[in-house]
């Protein structure tokens, strides 16, 4: 199962001149190898989540997510690290279980499965604690992880970006790893947002509540590169992965970084960075969900 190891962390080179625009650094900050499962983002959405919950004498923590879920996946194997038993609220039935649901339960995760009004009603106080009948001894967390831990979580990944970059482009789903960073850098440095589906306008909202008024600014978020929605994809992104990672030796994944570093290629080329630019890209991991088109893939 391995250990997490922020020593794996390290920012590698990504080759500009091969998307076609010279900038004076394009970066990539690869917490992809902080744990094959406990990787990326969501680990540092976790870590406070799982610290309080031991703190305040919980056992279980129990959190909702889809039958790819990476925050699922790292939840099993956080949980089962810190001693904490897990419980899983799945969107929807599987007869047969998706390789990151396998894995779950390989992990100790108690998987509970509801229909998608059931899943619909998430945000409700004591929605898990009635699922599962269970009312004092369970920690919820939030879908992705988004609650005030998980922000302020995410926050603690500024350690790794020196403030000598200009920009900094992270894949948004829930939006919490994107608050947590405007929240803790410095304003100067541009977050560029880049949301995998088609509900960019939605995420803004959301975004804007939750970072801090002094810090609410110097940051975009487009959904322009979503492949057709979230979890979608085509052959010519499949052809990117696989070029992408024969000239950078960087494996992405297919559901976020994949769409995030197709669209950075895509506005270096039409010139949307200054030569000067000093671009981090944050590799947030979710590798474990290539498992879907593993014979398409040359990682
Ligand atoms: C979950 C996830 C994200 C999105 O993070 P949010 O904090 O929910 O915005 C981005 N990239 C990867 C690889 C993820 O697994």
């Amino acid at each position: 199962m391995g250990i997490i190891d922020e020593r794996h962390v390290v920012i590698q080179p990504v080759n500009a001149d091969w998307y076609g625009h010279k900038v004076a650094a394009l970066d990539m900050l690869r917490l992809d190898l902080l744990h094959p499962i406990v990787s990326g983002n969501k680990w540092y959405k976790l870590r406070l989540n799982v610290q309080h919950a031991i703190d305040a004498g919980y056992k279980t923590i129990v959190t909702p997510g889809g039958g790819y879920s990476n925050h699922l996946a790292a939840t099993a194997v956080a949980a089962k690290l810190f001693g904490l038993k897990a419980i899983g609220v799945v969107r929807g039935r599987y007869d047969v279980l998706t390789p990151t649901l396998e894995a779950c339960r390989a992990n100790g995760m108690e998987l509970i499965f509801v229909t998608q009004e059931d899943y619909a009603n998430r945000h409700q106080p004591d929605w898990a604690a009635k699922l599962v009948d269970k009312f004092d001894e369970l920690f919820m967390i939030p879908e992705g992880g988004a609650n005030e831990w998980g922000r302020a979580g995410a926050g603690l990944i500024d350690r790794f970006i020196s403030s000598s970059y200009t920009h900094i482009a992270v894949s948004v789903g829930t939006g919490t790893t994107m608050i947590g960073l405007r929240n803790k850098l410095d304003n100067k440095q541009e977050i560029l947002g880049f949301a995998p589906m088609k509900q960019g306008s939605y995420l803004k909202e959301y975004i804007h509540e939750h970072v801090k008024p002094d810090k609410n600014s110097n940051w975009q978020l487009t959904d322009e590169w979503h492949f057709g929605g979230f979890g979608k994809w085509n052959k010519e992104l499949l052809q990117f992965m696989n070029d992408f990672y024969r000239t950078n030796a960087i494996p992405l994944d297919l559901v976020y970084t994949s769409k995030m570093m197709y669209g950075i290629g895509e506005m270096l080329k039409r010139g949307e960075f200054a030569p000067d630019a000093r671009i981090l890209c944050i590799h947030t991991g979710g590798l474990q969900g290539n498992s879907s088109v593993q014979g398409e893939l040359c990682y």
